[in-house]
């Protein structure tokens, strides 16, 4: 009997499943999809039968939790003869948000794992539960079946104690496990060694920012494939503008908005996280239509681009301070990957760090990575589409085999 060698890699989330079954012989889509307004009116289920070439499936139907959700997925895979009990398949591999400072690699879940997952649910009280809904259920459906949690803070695990830890009474900040713990982890790991690979150099050689700019948004400090800073903390709020967040702003501001404006702590809470960044800037949080707008001379629209990219700036200016020598910045994600006008904006005047974009190139769209400064320039800028899906089945499959 051949090993099996298929990996499905669910991203369960408050609301949606998305999910890809990966070949991990040449890391190919066998399928794909999502299940969307799971728990809401209106749920739908869009399914991609990649290996069999079909055409997309969508059922419109009502999904009242994670368990249909993934009963659903199972049924799709099973109608294209990818079933969840295929012999095939080696491994289960889970997105998991929130890792504390317990989890630092990707780890099988047992007993004891999903407790510990469990505990960790009030630093992420949306994710953490609809991730373990995710593991729960596909354990009822194939309970023999290896599931690997891998954590979007883990690849953050190595940021030394002067970037992690909050300058704060220390004693309250360990008990309330209150310190910088990163998310986007996956993606940063992931396009930091395709940034080498790219460059053709070793992992092990290379010092390089990643700028993950989707619509959360995460800067990191990567030295010799290490990450030594990262713009995301406690929670995915802080650090760069984002589509719907404030990223930094001075806590007093809570403080203020609370006493001054009368809001309570979840509006504040909503406020920061869903209806700033960019949609409060003004009133959109896709790229695409700010740029739009900007094309028409719409002044909110010019003015939410440019605290968007001054905000980046900083930080990649930041990271260079952090890194002293920097090999690369390589950009990615939905913004990073598509916006030349943020890539040049983000690092314009940047020239006496050795950071410029080379316009020609940095115009040219396309779905490759590839470099965008010019040829003699000291740092290389990169645009390096990332791959989470990808990355989690690698950890997965490879831990899976690694226990024979
Ligand atoms: P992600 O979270 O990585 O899927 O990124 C989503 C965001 O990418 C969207 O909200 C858009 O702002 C942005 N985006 C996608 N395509 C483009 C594009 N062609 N140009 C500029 N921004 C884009």
């Amino acid at each position: 009997m051949t090993e099996p060698s298929r990996v499905l890699v669910l991203n369960s989330g408050s609301s949606s499943v998305k999910y890809q079954l990966l070949e991990m012989a040449d890391g190919s889509r066998l399928a794909a999809g999502i299940v969307e307004r799971i728990g809401e009116r209106g749920g739908r289920h869009t399914h991609r039968p990649i290996a069999q070439g079909g055409e997309v499936r969508t059922v419109e139907r009502q999904v009242p939790d994670h368990a249909a959700a993934l009963r659903s997925v199972s049924e799709q895979l099973a109608g294209d003869g990818l079933g969840l009990d295929s012999p095939a398949l080696a491994a289960v591999g889970h997105r998991v948000v929130h890792g504390g400072t317990r989890f630092t690699e990707p780890t099988l879940v047992t007993d004891d794992v999903i407790e510990e997952i469990e505990d960790l649910v009030p630093l992420a009280p949306l994710h953490n539960p609809a991730n373990l809904s995710g593991i729960r259920v596909i354990r009822e459906l194939r309970p023999d079946l290896p599931q690997v949690a891998v954590f979007d803070t883990a690849f953050h695990a190595t940021v030394p104690e002067a970037a992690a830890r909050y300058a704060i009474d220390r004693d309250t900040a360990d008990r309330l496990s209150v310190r910088r713990y990163g998310f986007h982890g996956t993606s940063h790991q992931y396009v930091s060694r395709r940034t080498a690979e790219l460059l053709g150099r070793p992992l092990e050689s290379v010092n390089i920012i990643v700028l993950h700019l989707g619509n959360g948004a995460s800067a990191s400090a990567v030295a010799g494939g290490v990450c030594v800073d990262t713009s995301m903390g406690l929670t995915p709020l802080e650090g760069l503008v984002m589509g719907t967040r404030s990223g930094d702003i001075d806590p007093a501001a809570i403080f203020h908005l609370h006493r001054v404006g009368g809001l309570a702590v979840d509006e504040i809470d909503d406020l920061l996280n869903r209806h700033s960044g960019l949609l409060g800037l003004c009133g959109d949080n896709d790229m695409r239509e700010i740029g739009r707008r900007m094309a028409e001379g719409d002044a909110h629209a010019r003015e939410a681009f440019d605290i968007y990219t001054y905000r980046l700036r900083k930080y990649v200016g930041a990271y260079c301070a952090v890194l002293g020598r920097v090999d690369a910045v390589a950009f990615t994600a939905g913004v990073g990957e598509n916006s030349p006008a943020v890539r040049e904006a983000a690092l314009r005047g940047l020239e006496g760090f050795g950071i410029e974009v080379d316009p020609v190139l940095n115009a040219v769209r396309g779905s490759a990575a590839r470099v965008v400064s010019p040829a003699e320039a000291r740092t290389a800028v990169a645009v390096v589409p990332t791959d989470e899906e990808l990355e989690i089945a690698r950890q997965s499959y490879s831990l899976v085999q690694s226990q024979g």
